[in-house]
């Protein structure tokens, strides 16, 4: 079994969201970033368990097609994955560590897996490409700092194992796939369900500097994302119009009405993608639209779903096209314990410094809670679990950036990841040490 000291800890943890980093892996499709987590938990001491045997695959939302899924198998397995974890995913992905395995979980630590479809700057400007970790998969980086966050995880693993005798409880560490498009979590529901605290963590955002730390966060909005295809009969522009069915035309009609609907304030609706048809001659027979919709709360987001759907059957019926309508993901808006949130802002700034005299966290730049106007699929866990009596919280951990999430130059300051680690590994241990509510813990 592995044992870090505190620098070698510091230093591996960086080594690994590199190794990460280089070979980003889209939602799904994360089989050697789980091999990879799961080899390292596994020489920590923990019996990981892996795809399959933690999630429901009915539930899964906006998966890839199975072809998709299997090239990303082989990659993985290309680039050295162990075949046993392989063998034993199938073909889901995402692996759940528990500190005392065999037991429900007291505490659960949620970390996301899942990199981006967009190509990575390669220039040396870009830290990751001076360093010579940039990307090696064409059109997939980590722009939205998850190889922090299952680097981050692996750290805390390490110091719970070294810590395990003060640790009364069970703490789960649960590595999602398919953040991005709020895809993953309802399938991995029954994971911390029954669960008394459930914690997780986003680099950056909006706590864009190194030292500080954003422990409670709220506003995030309700969201369905949906695939809409229409199908209509092609037939010849010129010869015959009136014998096709414009699937296109169809589609059209669809977005400008589904902008409508965000005009009375009932939520937002975008469509990000619209494409159809064949050739300049040909009546269009066929056409898709991925939209979604952000409301304030769950109730909202579903009566904007249902004002889409029937708008989008009314078109289909009075044009005499073939409506599909097919949830690709969806989340919902769980605010921040607030107790648990001081807690953790508290936590932070007890933090004793380091060996050279740094203080992980500046005190000014450290809050109990914040705003977040953007959707998370950790609120379908976050609300899973307040629904069975926890308390959840979401924090962002403080980090300079470089461009913006989501952009091809994103990047964050790795001396982060250590402090983090530290920070959260206290906070297990101050929940699952003292056994008690944590409405009771002052200190
Ligand atoms: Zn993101
Ligand atoms: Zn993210």
């Amino acid at each position: 079994m592995s044992i870090y000291t505190d620098a070698e800890l510091a230093t591996a943890m960086i080594g690994w969201r590199r190794e990460l980093h280089r070979r980003p892996e889209a939602g799904w499709t994360e089989f050697w970033s789980t091999a990879f987590a799961a080899d390292v938990l596994h020489s920590l001491g923990y019996a990981p368990r892996v795809g399959r045997e933690i999630l429901d695959p009915d539930r899964r939302m906006g998966l890839p097609a199975p072809a998709v899924l299997e090239q990303a198998r082989q990659r993985a397995a290309a680039e050295g994955a162990d075949a046993r974890w392989l063998e034993r995913m199938g073909q889901a992905t995402g692996l759940v560590a528990d500190l005392r395995p065999g037991r429900e979980p007291d505490l659960v630590v949620r970390f996301d897996l899942d990199a981006l479809e967009m190509p990575e700057a390669d220039d040396a400007e870009h830290f990751p490409a001076r360093e010579g970790f940039a990307s090696r998969h064409a059109g997939l980086c980590h722009a939205c700092g998850h190889d922090g966050h299952t680097a981050l995880g692996l750290g805390l693993a390490a110091l719970l194992r070294r810590e395990a005798a003060d640790i009364k409880g069970n703490v789960r560490l649960l590595f999602q796939p398919a953040e991005e498009g709020v895809r993953g979590a309802a399938s991995l529901i029954q994971q911390v369900l029954g669960a008394r605290w459930f914690l997780a963590v986003h680099l950056g955002l909006g706590a864009p500097e190194s030292g500080a730390l954003v422990a409670g966060l709220s506003g995030f909005l309700a969201t369905t994302k949906f695939d809409v295809r229409f199908t209509g009969r092609a037939a010849h522009a010129g010869l015959a119009p009136e014998a096709g069915r414009d699937a296109l035309r169809g589609a059209a009609e669809g977005l400008l009405a589904l902008h409508d609907l965000s005009r009375d304030g009932a939520g937002r609706v975008n469509v990000g993608l619209l494409s159809g048809g064949t050739a300049r001659n040909i009546v269009p027979d066929q056409a898709r639209m991925s939209c979604e919709t952000r409301c304030a709360d769950r109730e909202a987001d579903n009566a904007l779903l249902a004002r889409a759907r029937a708008l989008l059957a009314r078109i289909a019926w009075e044009r005499e096209l073939e409506l599909d309508i097919s949830i690709q993901g969806r989340a919902g808006c769980a605010a921040s314990d607030p107790e648990l949130a001081r807690l953790l802002a508290r936590t932070a700034l007890e933090l004793p410094p380091d060996p050279d005299g740094r203080q992980p966290f500046a005190p000014d730049k450290v809050r109990a809670e914040g705003l977040m106007k953007a959707s998370e699929d950790a609120a379908t866990l976050m609300e899973a679990v307040r629904l069975s009596g926890g308390q959840a919280a979401y924090a962002l951990l403080g980090a300079n950036l470089a461009g913006g999430h989501h952009s091809p130059r994103f990047d964050f300051d790795e001396a982060v990841l250590w402090p983090g680690a530290r920070w959260l590994a206290t906070v297990c241990r101050k929940l699952c040490l003292e056994q008690m509510n944590v409405k009771n813990i002052h200190s």
